[in-house]
């Protein structure tokens, strides 16, 4: 189990007791879809918990900080800044990535 597993049993986070809760694929500068990100803010610290793979890295982490928006991470590791793709945005550029082939 994860970090944020952990702490969703825990605390009995349920969906009303968060502001945000994704998890996502996320793309490396060259296009590929290598990284992942699980962000978690609960409303009863105003603080997010995010499991992310770096995807320029690949540096598995996991770290807290307080939540707010826009929201974005650094990797711990190489430093590079990782934002949660807008649903849209990613949709975007995964047809982008698709038509340059
Ligand atoms: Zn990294």
């Amino acid at each position: 189990m994860g970090k944020i597993d952990d702490f969703v049993e825990k605390n009995a986070i349920k969906p009303s007791d968060c502001h945000y809760h994704t998890a996502r694929s996320v793309m490396s500068r060259k296009g590929e879809m290598s990284g992942k990100i699980r962000v978690l803010a609960a409303k009863v610290d105003n603080i997010a918990r995010v499991e992310y793979k770096c995807p320029e890295c690949l540096h598995d982490g996991y770290l807290e900080q307080e939540w707010r928006r826009p929201f974005s991470i650094k990797c711990q590791k190489c430093g590079i800044k990782i934002t949660v793709p807008k649903m849209k945005q990613q949709a975007k550029k995964e047809f982008k990535a698709a038509n340059k082939k």
